[in-house]
């Protein structure tokens, strides 16, 4: 379990979530939208998900990877990072 998808259509680029989280899991990039960065490190405390005023943010029950993220991000084509 692990932070799988944020969709950028819901976001709205607050950076709550990269201050939020506790393992630097996700980063702002120049034109703050936010990228999950380091997927291994998410300790699952859900943070990011909570504190989202958007609810963008999703945490999977499926074990946090990279190839579990790739996984996410063909499912909802177009939506995650
Ligand atoms: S669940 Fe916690 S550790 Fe994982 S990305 Fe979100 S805030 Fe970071
Ligand atoms: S907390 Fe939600 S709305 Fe804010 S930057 Fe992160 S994903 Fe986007």
């Amino acid at each position: 379990m692990a932070i799988s998808n944020i969709n950028r259509e819901k976001c709205v680029q607050c950076g709550m979530c990269e201050n939020f989280c506790p393992m630097d899991v996700i980063r702002v990039d120049s034109n703050k939208r936010p990228e999950i960065k380091y997927v291994e490190d998410c300790m699952l405390c859900c943070l990011c998900e909570v504190r989202c005023p958007v609810k963008a943010i999703t945490v999977s029950p499926t074990k946090g990877s990279k190839k579990n993220l790739k996984k996410t991000e063909k499912r909802n084509q177009g939506t995650s990072l």
